[in-house]
């Protein structure tokens, strides 16, 4: 394994020069997104949670599309390891297919992101989010299921089989799976596929933490905040957005 920083990035960025060759000639849309910091990182500054959204999305295209902004991996210096101004947090799960900064185009200090299997609200990624909402002043809440999730096809087969998860024998496995049986047993017994299953979930996940106080639903109330549903297929890269319903 390669240790020296400063080679591993020229190895890196060279890997990328094709794809940033044409992030060069089509990517004019990125460049407005992003506003330099005064420690010399760049930082999404959205005004409002809609433009968040959009920068997400926006970045999505890029993955997309193998335009990916040029970014430097290297460690972040002195002085940008003392601050973060992320402009989203991000609950998804901790499937290893998952790279959200990658998904989406942004760098380290964009995104707070929270992670367990299955995407359900716990109270560490309740309490991690509403840190990131109070504190850090994000504009936007995703809870991003994803396809082929095994968590999700977990919950189906407890369900169907009406299996459980002692905890002599599963450890807090049964824990992660838990907050995900209402919204299968919600669907009637034909409709508990994978893929209507994992949507229902992130939209249900998301309803559930937009309704808890004191933190998120205030927000939301007075406009600070907007939370959405998402799902990634990991097949094509693309981020289906789902709103909440009124
Ligand atoms: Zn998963």
């Amino acid at each position: 394994m390669d240790r020296d920083p400063f080679l591993s990035r020229r190895r890196f960025i060279g890997k990328l020069g094709a794809v940033t060759g044409a992030m060069a000639l089509g990517g004019a849309g990125a460049a407005e997104a992003f506003t330099a910091t005064s420690t010399g990182g760049r930082a999404p500054a959205p005004k409002t949670p809609a433009e968040a959204l959009r920068i997400l999305q926006a970045g999505n295209k890029r993955y997309r599309h193998e335009k990916l902004t040029l970014r430097d991996y290297s460690p972040v210096g002195e002085r940008r390891a003392s601050e973060q101004k992320p402009f989203a947090a991000i609950i998804t799960c901790s499937d290893s297919r998952i790279s959200p900064e990658l998904v989406f185009d942004v760098e380290r200090g964009n995104i707070f992101v929270s992670r367990v299997a299955g995407n359900g609200i716990d109270n560490g990624t309740l309490g991690s989010t509403e840190y990131a909402i109070a504190v850090l002043g994000v504009k936007l809440v995703l809870v991003l299921g994803h396809s082929d999730c095994g968590a999700i096809k977990s919950a189906i087969a407890t369900v169907a089989e009406g299996k459980t998860y002692p905890s002599s024998k599963y450890g807090a496995i049964g824990d992660v799976i838990e907050p995900l049986l209402p919204t299968v047993e919600s669907l009637p017994a034909d409709e508990r596929t994978l893929a209507r299953c994992v949507p229902a979930n992130a939209i249900a996940q998301a309803q559930d933490i937009a309704r808890r106080g004191p933190i998120v639903a205030p927000a939301i109330q007075s406009g600070a905040i907007d939370v959405v549903a998402g799902v990634y297929n990991i097949a094509n890269g693309a981020v289906s957005i789902f709103r909440l319903p009124a």
